[in-house]
């Protein structure tokens, strides 16, 4: 609409919020829609985390909080990282905001000038590439595919950087394709990082307890490029809180204070209420996400074999978060039933939901065409219905 201003108009539609939102119009129409479109764990917030907000509630924890984050929350987030990650901060370098989306987009807009470069592996989260639309900066993506694992080398790397790179951003385990970056791999990266020391780093751990290989790594580690490294995290993914909108950045004393300032322009201090189940969640231990974990494990190779079971489908089994990310590109050029051909990602995960009532995500939307995304934050009997409804439709495509 031509009233509305570039920023806006020069933005995508959130993809994965917009497959939902279709699976959601076929599933009023009555029709049984299994989702797999969405980032969200299928379990309930814990138990404790629950009373924490009731209590709270009933203290009154009602009124405007501090713009980074009540300083309880903040120590509990800089314990987390003492203990979970051996990692030492200082409360001044926590700020909370309104999930880690927020926290995401006040970085990007604290950094990056208009012009900016900042580097994306592909395929990457769908909302990296257009934080960076809103900043005026220019993302530079480097592609990487199914044989290596979905990770980038250290030469790829430095054949991205230019004179103009701000800033490099990416997520392990990944979403979308739940890859992890070993500790030796993310040495290699730091290595780099090194030599630019006008780089900072923007690191997304926000499935680091949905890993199924190791214990978490995360580049902040190491001491020569720790105070470049932005963490980002939230309890939306660990505690099934994603409704909760609740994420937090670790930083140097610098940048959080520019974050904090930024927020205290737009949004605020995030949700009391939901700061004071955040403690209690960090307080309460990592049982709930352990047991989390073990059904995302059990699905995992679920999915896994029954993937590997469908002619022209080909994966990689992810090493963390909750999703495949596998190569469909072998249907592009095929028909369907009524004729129509399917020319890409988006093609077909649309031909997926229209013709098997599942909701998938085009790869695209996360940088690479030639797959899509499913998630597997749903249960073992729903995705054994899934899949065998994509196996189906995609056999009838000729
Ligand atoms: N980063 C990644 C890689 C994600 O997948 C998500 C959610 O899907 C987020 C960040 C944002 O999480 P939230 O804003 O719910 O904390």
């Amino acid at each position: 609409t031509s009233y509305l201003s570039d920023r806006i108009n020069s933005l995508s539609e959130s993809a994965t919020l917009k497959m939902t939102k279709l699976g959601r119009e076929l599933a009023a129409q009555g029709i049984n829609v299994i989702s797999l479109s969405v980032g969200e764990p299928d379990f309930n917030t814990p138990e404790h985390v629950k009373e924490a907000a009731k209590t709270a509630l009933d203290q009154n924890y009602t009124r405007y909080t501090p713009v980074p984050g009540y300083p309880e929350l903040r120590k509990a987030i800089v314990d987390k990282l003492k203990n979970e990650n051996g990692l030492d901060y200082d409360i001044s370098q926590i700020v909370v905001s309104t999930g880690a989306k927020q926290s995401l987009s006040n970085v990007i807009l604290t950094l990056v000038n208009p012009g900016d470069e900042v580097i994306i592996p592909t395929p990457y989260w769908v909302s990296y590439s257009e934080m960076v639309v809103l900043a005026e900066g220019k993302s530079v993506f480097i592609d990487t595919d199914i044989e290596s694992n979905f990770k980038i080398t250290p030469a790829q790397l430095e054949a991205a950087i230019t004179p103009k790179t701000k800033v490099f951003m990416f997520s392990s385990p990944c979403n979308p394709t739940g890859s992890v970056y070993s500790k030796e791999e993310l040495q290699a990266l730091a290595n780099v990082f090194e030599k630019h020391p006008g780089i900072f780093i923007i690191s997304d751990e926000i499935y680091e307890h949905i890993n199924f290989i190791d214990k978490h790594e995360s580049i902040a580690q190491f001491p020569s490029i720790k105070d470049r490294v932005i963490i980002v995290n939230g309890f939306s993914k660990a505690f099934a809180m994603t409704g909760w909108r609740l994420g937090y950045i670790a930083a140097s004393k610098e940048i959080a204070a520019a974050n904090d300032k930024m927020q205290g322009q737009t949004t605020s201090g995030t949700c009391s209420i939901a700061q004071r189940a955040g403690i209690a969640a960090y307080e309460g231990g990592l049982e709930s996400v352990n047991k989390m974990k073990e059904a995302f494990a059990r699905r995992r190779q679920l999915v896994y074999d029954l993937l590997n079971d469908i002619p022209g489908v080909k994966t990689n089994l992810p090493e963390g978060a909750f999703y495949f990310f596998p190569e469909i590109s072998s249907f592009f050029g095929k028909k369907d039933q009524d004729g129509n051909t399917i020319h890409n990602s988006g093609d077909l995960a649309l031909y997926l939901l229209n013709q098997g009532h599942v909701a998938t995500v085009d790869g695209n939307s996360f940088g690479n065409d030639n797959y899509i995304r499913l998630s597997y934050a749903a249960s073992d009997e729903n995705l054994k219905e899934a899949l065998r409804r994509i196996k189906e439709a995609l056999a009838k495509l000729a």
